[in-house]
């Protein structure tokens, strides 16, 4: 993105580039059937695309607006002697406007994964375990931009109200947010504000971004002060910062994970924020006895299906057979970490997967294995029920 764009221009941009690749299947579909489904040039086609989202999604641009802005655009890009094809196919859509969002509607109950734009294969698994009606729920969902979450670093600021006094000097427009595993007045909407980078309070470290439901495996993780804390897949070190925050930045946190890029990001996020008890290792140099940790956290790399409303191209990116690849990773983690925790202690398993094989069956056929660990609790959140991002969390307790 031009980075000297005004802040609404960005807006635009952004919801534009997002809706496009969320719409896809959607848009397509518009494309096709003006077209008779003839294949269109990439380019030609992110146009059509680009044009159809402004008139069937977007209510800020008006359609003549939108309709010259993308032929001009196809001018521009050198497609002069296609200009008349995207002119006529837009302006034909601008006069069918209501049949065309009624033939939209439609499609959602017909063929949902073109209506909703989600592979077929995914809305299909989803299907055959939510049944038809949450499905479509949960695809909704995914298809909704979402909020901006603000949690307050109680090791920066301890007081809600300084960092809330700041953000009115600052333009920051939030709302209060409830969840019965986050205290109150820790985590906030945003609703507007400027670009976070020019913000004060964020550089001075007053607050993290991020997703309530992220809270949720530290909630149960329920760590003290003066304990060591393994927390294997740390970056960018969201849930370390939080942990860090609980134990009231005493005791130890080694923070592992197999990225080292993202492992920098563990650093400079403990750098604003103030974090001084976490020890960053990569992977390939960690090294700990048995029973070496009192709390370990294995916030595994998975298939994401939590997260698909923030991740918009994920959903084109997913493969059913990575599922079964991820799987094995989880469990390889779940194996390697259950040694390392203290008798007594405890180890949450946490994914933002909606997928049971990553979650609930995942756990239950490890336990099966690991008779000194016990289930002791375990949540999960969904998405069009709980009305934040999915996650499933689960604490193991080692006797
Ligand atoms: N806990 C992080 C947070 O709250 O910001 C998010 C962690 S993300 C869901 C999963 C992480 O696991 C990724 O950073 C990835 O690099 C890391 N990872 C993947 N395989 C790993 C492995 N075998 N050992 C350690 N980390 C791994």
């Amino acid at each position: 993105m031009n980075a000297a764009l005004s802040p609404a221009d960005r807006a635009l941009c952004r919801e534009l580039c997002c809706g496009v690749v969320r719409w896809q299947s959607a848009l397509d579909w518009l494309v096709a059937r003006k077209t008779g489904g003839r294949t269109q040039r990439a380019d030609l086609l992110n146009l059509l695309r680009l044009g159809l989202y402004q008139l069937f999604w977007l209510d800020r641009v008006p359609d003549h607006a939108a309709v010259h802005e993308t032929v001009e655009l196809a001018k521009r890009l050198g497609f002069g002697s296609q200009a008349g094809f995207v002119n006529a196919l837009l302006r034909g859509y601008t006069r069918e406007a209501d049949e065309t969002h009624r033939a939209l509607d439609v499609l959602k109950q017909t063929d949902p994964h073109t209506g909703w734009s989600h592979p077929d294969w995914l809305v299909a698994r989803w299907q055959a375990r939510l049944g038809v009606a949450d499905t479509a729920r949960l695809l909704e969902w995914n298809n909704t931009p979402p909020p901006t979450y603000a949690r307050l670093n109680t090791i920066k600021t301890a007081a809600a109200g300084t960092l809330l006094d700041r953000w009115r000097e600052e333009g920051v427009e939030y709302d209060f947010g409830r969840w019965d595993w986050i205290g109150e007045n820790s985590v906030f909407r945003l609703k507007s504000h400027p670009s976070l980078a020019t913000l004060g309070s964020f550089r001075d470290g007053g607050f993290y971004v991020q997703d309530p439901s992220t809270l949720l495996a530290v909630h149960l993780l329920d760590v003290q002060p003066s304990q060591t804390v393994l927390d294997l897949c740390a970056a960018p070190g969201g849930k370390t910062m939080l942990i860090a925050a609980q134990m009231q930045n005493q005791g130890r946190i080694v923070a592992v994970d197999v990225d080292a890029v993202r492992l920098k990001l563990v650093q400079e996020n403990c750098a604003r924020l103030g974090v001084t008890c976490v020890e960053t290792v990569a992977v390939e140099n960690f090294d700990a006895p048995p029973a070496s940790f009192d709390r370990i956290l294995i916030d595994a790399p998975c298939s994401n299906t939590g997260v698909m409303r923030r991740r918009v191209d994920l959903r084109w990116r997913i493969r059913a057979e990575e599922i079964a690849r991820l799987v094995k990773t989880q469990l390889a983690l779940l194996k390697k970490a259950a040694p390392l925790l203290k008798p007594g202690g405890s180890l949450v398993y946490s994914t933002c997967s909606l997928e049971m094989e990553e979650n609930g069956a995942l756990v239950r056929s490890f336990l099966a294995e690991h008779p000194n660990l016990a289930l002791e609790a375990e949540r999960e959140l969904v998405p069009f029920k709980d009305g934040v991002d999915g996650a499933y969390v689960v604490r193991l307790r080692a006797s």
